[in-house]
């Protein structure tokens, strides 16, 4: 099996939008290995996006990331990586809402920027964001 990370950003988590993706992981096959609800302050943010840091809209997702609480889950299935990434939809939430009208995103997300979830984009990339939350816990 794989593990990938997911994220409710803020604007999930305003929204009232966690049962409903919570209870789509488990319909979709996946097992929530591990979770933790945080405020994240903008260091911290700054190092879980810091291969974005040089686009323009770096700012504006640190300011975003760090707007609320997020919650971050370990899932775990097979092909966890790509079947989360494909159950969240296209990152535009507004475009997603018309090619991808089941996914996560164009049902709880707004635009480009608030669409109201993450998924690791490589089996590499999980392994980095899943160390950078949960350092001692990552073997459960
Ligand atoms: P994520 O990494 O959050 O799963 P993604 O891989 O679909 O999203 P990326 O291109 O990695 O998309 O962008 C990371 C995040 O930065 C997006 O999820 C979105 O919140 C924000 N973002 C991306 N592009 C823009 C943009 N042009 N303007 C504002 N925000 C953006």
């Amino acid at each position: 099996k794989e593990r990938t990370l997911a994220m409710i950003k803020p604007d999930g988590l305003v929204g009232n939008h966690t049962n409903f993706i919570q209870n789509t992981i488990l319909a979709s096959g996946f097992t929530i290995l591990n979770q933790i609800t945080l405020q994240l302050d903008q260091d911290t943010a700054k190092g879980f996006y810091a291969e974005h840091s040089s686009r323009t809209f770096f700012p504006n997702l640190i300011n975003y990331i760090t707007s609320g609480p997020v919650l971050i889950m370990v899932l775990e299935k097979v092909n966890a990586v790509s079947d989360w990434r494909s159950l969240i939809g296209p990152t535009d939430a507004s475009k997603a809402k018309v090619t991808h009208p089941h996914s996560i995103r164009a049902m709880c997300g707004v635009n480009l920027e608030r669409n109201c979830v993450h998924g690791s984009d490589s089996i590499k990339s999980a392994a980095r964001e899943i160390s950078f939350f949960f350092k001692k816990t990552n073997s459960a």
